[in-house]
């Protein structure tokens, strides 16, 4: 892909060329990319995202697993908590993104990180699903109260805090 020519400055105005800031490569300006550090050429950003990618095929497998159990395990505490679980979910989550980055070795990559969210939310179905058929038998029994539907809100409280935290966490990312 590389048969850049020199711009010819012969005669012409000279063009305004800007130069790739990590390789000092000439890049024309459709062809810079501007980052927080200033203008690269494409490959050097491509081999700088490459670095943001560092996961190995194993550390998908491990952090998927660890991220199931851990959230299964917030969850389970959270089912005692209750109304308290809105404390322990955020730290669940921060307990699940140290458990992955360990297990990790805190290699990283985008894909890792959405896998984890997703295993957490796996590790808290099974409770979820419990409360949800306990909500409906009672329902059928004709037993309807709000506190009947409280342990299977504060189940998805726990996912909804907990998997954010967990995501930020490992990401240093801000939304999802
Ligand atoms: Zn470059």
């Amino acid at each position: 892909m590389d048969n850049q020519t020199e711009p010819q400055t012969l005669s012409e105005e000279p063009e305004i060329t800007l130069r790739c800031n990590k390789c000092n490569r000439p890049i024309t300006p459709a062809e810079a990319v501007l980052t927080p550090t200033g203008y690269r050429c494409k490959d050097c950003v491509r081999n700088q995202q490459k670095v943001f990618d560092t996961s190995r095929t194993l550390d998908y497998v491990w952090a998927f697993l660890a991220a199931v159990i851990v959230s299964f395990l917030g969850s389970l505490v959270g089912s005692y908590l209750g109304f308290y679980t809105f404390l322990l979910a955020p730290a669940a989550g921060v307990a699940v993104a140290e458990v992955v980055r360990f297990i990790t070795k805190k290699r990283r990559s985008l894909k890792l990180f959405r896998l984890v969210a997703l295993a957490m939310i796996l590790g808290g179905l099974p409770l979820i699903a419990i409360n949800l058929l306990n909500f409906l038998m009672s329902l059928s029994a004709g037993a309807f109260s709000f506190y009947s539907l409280l342990p299977l809100g504060y189940q998805v409280l726990y996912l909804a805090l907990a998997v954010p935290s967990a995501y930020y966490r490992l990401s240093g990312r801000r939304r999802l």
